[in-house]
């Protein structure tokens, strides 16, 4: 019996420290993926792996109707940072649950079901999640999926205006798509989301499941764009790598989200996880450094590869280069030549998610081996 669904790469990791991985014949990797993004404090941080690993010894699990102490506390932490009033988090186990959450409780406040999403937007694989995924290739042969889903195109003010109705119950949208392409949306049209939503009385939620936990430069990227959505999921990053997914509500969607549950709902372990990963975060102002590094990997990116690739864009250390022929031979290049593991978003563009935590010294290494392999 072997494993499928996931294409195993060639190369099997046993350890990981920072920004480093290292493979079962002692090779080391730079790894400009942050694991799908999953380590923004980069990996097996000592404050992460204290707190774990004393709850570990502790309390493996309890059920999720009793309190458990690092919830609790993790609930007050996530009150804490949210943008704006929204005070109430539902935790689980990954991100499509968050956004699949997110759904139900927008459409049970609302009492009403139709859904807006945007082409080219990515929020997960199950049912109601991956409805709202523009994406066929994920979606062939799994329908009916959960229905009440209309795309608009992404960055449309107009277009979403005219979608965004009375018996709209959501608009779900990535603030700069991550497996559409990196694309970063205008502050104009993020507001202009939140206003016809308002105006209308659905819910805004905001994906920040790839964006969020510092990577675009601010710890949400609502912060930057001055907006305060009625649901924000995060995910990924939140437990250095432990499953963890938060969707995070204002009070008016809080009071009314009907029948929702998991067994695994913010269990102490990967609450302690959660908990520690926000404190290094926070307490290290991991965003800003997120937002000077980016900054810098972006324009040195820019100068060294110029007219050879289409273009370079993102925010924070959330950067896409897209180039003119496929990224999988780069990023084939990269791993195997460079010793750099990166991802694709799409056919043409390269995705480079490093932890948070990188200096500018590894950012000139990914720099000069793309520069290397593309020029
Ligand atoms: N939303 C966004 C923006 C994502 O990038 C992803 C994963 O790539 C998801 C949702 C789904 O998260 P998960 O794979 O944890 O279910």
């Amino acid at each position: 019996m072997s494993g499928f669904v996931f294409s195993e790469k060639p190369i099997s990791i046993e350890r990981g420290e920072g920004v480093t991985l290292y493979d079962t014949n002692g090779n080391e990797y730079l790894d400009f993926g942050a694991s799908y993004a999953c380590t923004p404090v980069g990996h097996c941080h000592p404050t992460v792996v204290e707190a774990t690993t004393d709850q570990v010894e502790r309390l493996l699990y309890v059920q999720a109707s009793y309190p458990n102490a690092p919830r609790t506390a993790l609930y007050e932490q996530l009150a804490e940072v949210a943008p704006g009033d929204i005070d109430n988090t539902w935790l689980c186990n990954s991100g499509t649950e968050a956004n699949e959450a997110a759904l139900k409780f927008s459409r049970h406040a609302t009492g009403r079901s139709k859904i807006i999403a945007t082409m080219q937007g990515f929020h997960g694989r199950t049912m109601g999640s991956l409805a709202a995924t523009w994406k066929d290739e994920y979606k062939e042969g799994f329908g009916p999926l959960a229905g009440g889903v209309e795309f608009v195109p992404y960055g449309d003010s107009e277009a979403m205006r005219e979608a965004i109705d009375d018996e709209t119950a959501a608009v779900i949208v990535e603030p700069l798509q991550g497996e559409g392409g990196i694309n970063p949306a205008p502050t104009e049209y993020l507001q202009a989301v939140r206003e016809a939503t308002t105006e209308a009385g659905a819910a805004m939620i905001l994906d920040e499941i790839q964006t969020g936990l510092g990577r675009t430069g601010s710890l949400w990227a609502a912060e930057a764009h001055d907006i305060v959505p009625d649901v924000l999921t995060t995910a990924k990053g939140l437990g250095s790598g432990l499953p963890i997914g938060a969707t995070l509500v204002r009070d008016w969607i809080a009071e009314d989200c009907g029948n929702h549950g998991s067994t695994f709902s913010g269990g102490p372990v990967v609450s302690a996880a959660a908990g520690a990963t926000l404190d290094v975060i926070v307490d290290e102002d991991i965003p800003s450094h997120a937002a000077e590094v980016g900054a810098y990997l972006t324009d040195e990116l820019d100068d060294v590869l110029g007219d050879e690739v289409r273009d370079v864009r993102g925010n924070g250390l959330m950067v896409g280069v897209e180039v003119k022929r496929g990224a999988n031979p780069i990023l084939r290049d990269l791993a195997i030549d460079h010793g750099i593991l990166a991802l694709p978003a799409g056919r043409s563009v390269v995705r480079l998610l490093p932890p948070l935590t990188i200096e500018r010294e590894h950012a000139d290494a990914v720099v000069s081996a793309l520069e290397d392999i593309i020029t």
